[in-house]
């Protein structure tokens, strides 16, 4: 198969180890809930753990969180608790989040802060082998040391401008170098160092936690596109100085990013959404939908209009998915195969080509589309038959293994709803309405509608 490497385009993909791959996917800074660029780069990275998976690799995937940095640090200042506690009452909402979403449970998520050792081991390398020097404020990389600096972003040292996140500072060797170790401040938190105490600068984390989980040598290394520059650039430098060149991530994947009515979303123009506030409104494989109709690497333009499409396009493939289960049900044995197994090997296979393309799921989900329309066609003319019904059924469940967005966990739902529908009931009779209005509402949040009939509640999804 083929995967778009950033540095060296559409290539090949072959993994270090036959049959095993090994993916270091950089995860959020945990000071706030996260946003819609949040779930598209977890869902882009969690479509390719599961294609992988399908297609027989055994993924090791791992994904951090950084809970040390200046944003941590102001906002815990903020709200009057500490880096540790704001870490711990974040790390759980985006758990909460990417479940939804229906991303898999990263093998290893590691905390920035439980890898210090190894940053710290990091740092005491590329100090012996020259590539370091020590300011006032911390300990820098200085980036004349690794004459490739810049060719990962595809820029000359020259050429570079001093953007955002690149700290400027004037005794710097040059613009670019940056902080390995930032010496302590006070109020904030630190760790013992040969340098001082004080804490790790952003970009060694990933390199110490990627090389501590996945070792010096790894296949796949994900991040929204954002991240190329300096992020990664930075990571490159620090990670093949101090392992050596030929170490670190084979390949490179980045995803693209999320504009809103054309804009690029950022709270300062006040077009910024938390998945929460989607969420409010849309079932979150709905939202999972959305990305997945767009090529992970191409920009998304954001609306609710979008959503309205995808949450259509959705409900077409659940219809389709719901008939069969009525016709496997109910219908009698007759109908027509003649063909049937045929198009649909032709289909698992276009599935299979398109994906096998760099992941192209607007080509997967055309391929879906096509199965809903060919199934559509059986039943009205009365052709599909039970053997048919329930082999479409395991391609559907095939697709889904990658997609994971066809079918909804209708058990879990029911059990939760007929939970709360009974706590509502209970609520009414002791006449706690408070309450009962309080579970109504939380059901309509999941987009779930009561009505109140002579012969008790039914539900509905609106
Ligand atoms: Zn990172």
């Amino acid at each position: 198969m083929k995967i778009q490497d950033t540095k060296m385009g559409l290539v090949e993909f072959e993994p270090i180890k036959e049959g095993e791959i090994g993916m270091y996917v950089c995860g959020p800074t945990v000071y706030d809930l996260g946003h819609l660029g949040h779930g598209r780069s977890a869902v882009s990275f969690d479509l390719m753990r599961r294609y992988f998976i399908y297609k027989g690799y055994k993924v090791k995937f791992v994904s951090n969180y950084t809970d040390i940095d200046d944003k941590m640090i102001n906002r815990a200042k903020e709200k009057g608790i500490s880096v540790e506690q704001l870490a711990n009452e974040i790390i759980p909402e985006y758990i909460k989040d990417y479940t939804a979403l229906g991303i898999m449970v990263s093998d290893i998520s590691p905390k920035a802060t439980d890898s210090v050792k190894e940053m710290i081991d990091i740092i005491s390398t590329l100090e012996k082998k020259g590539h370091t020097y020590v300011l006032d404020d911390g300990v820098y990389f200085d980036v004349k040391t690794f004459k490739e600096y810049g060719e990962f972003s595809g820029q000359k040292l020259e050429d570079l401008k001093v953007g955002a996140r690149v700290d400027v500072k004037e005794d710097k060797r040059n613009p670019y170098d940056f902080v390995l170790w930032k010496f302590k401040k006070d109020g904030e938190p630190f760790w013992s160092s040969p340098w001082g105490d004080g804490r790790p600068g952003w970009h060694i984390e990933c390199s110490a936690m990627s090389f501590l989980h996945l070792g010096e040598k790894f296949d796949i290394h994900g991040g929204g596109l954002d991240l190329v520059f300096p992020h990664h650039e930075c990571e490159v430098a620090q990670s093949l100085c101090a392992f050596g060149s030929d170490a670190f991530a084979k390949y490179w994947m980045h995803n693209g990013f999320i504009n809103i009515d054309n804009e690029k979303m950022s709270k300062s123009l006040g077009n910024f959404f938390t998945l929460r506030n989607v969420f409010e409104k849309y079932d979150p494989k709905i939202v999972r939908f959305m990305f997945l109709q767009t090529h992970y690497r191409n920009p998304i333009n954001f609306s609710f209009d979008l959503l309205e499409q995808a949450k259509a396009g959705l409900e077409r493939i659940r219809d389709c998915v719901r008939n069969l289960k009525f016709e496997i049900e109910n219908s009698s044995d007759g109908g027509d195969d003649t063909g049937v197994d045929e198009k649909l090997s032709g289909l698992k296979s276009d599935f299979e080509n398109v994906m096998d393309n760099d992941f192209d799921t607007s080509g997967a989900l055309g391929a879906v589309f096509d199965l809903v329309t060919f199934v559509n066609t059986l039943i009205q003319s009365k052709k599909l038959t039970k053997k048919s019904a329930n082999d479409v059924t395991s391609l559907f469940t095939d697709f889904d293994k990658v997609l994971n967005v066809i079918f909804e966990e209708e058990k879990d739902i029911d059990d939760e709803v007929k939970a709360l529908i009974k706590q509502r009931e209970d609520s009414r009779k002791a006449k706690n309405f408070a309450m009962s209005d309080k579970i109504r509402d939380k059901l309509k949040a999941k987009g779930i509608e009561l009505e109140d009939t002579s012969s008790g509640t039914v539900w509905k999804r609106v």
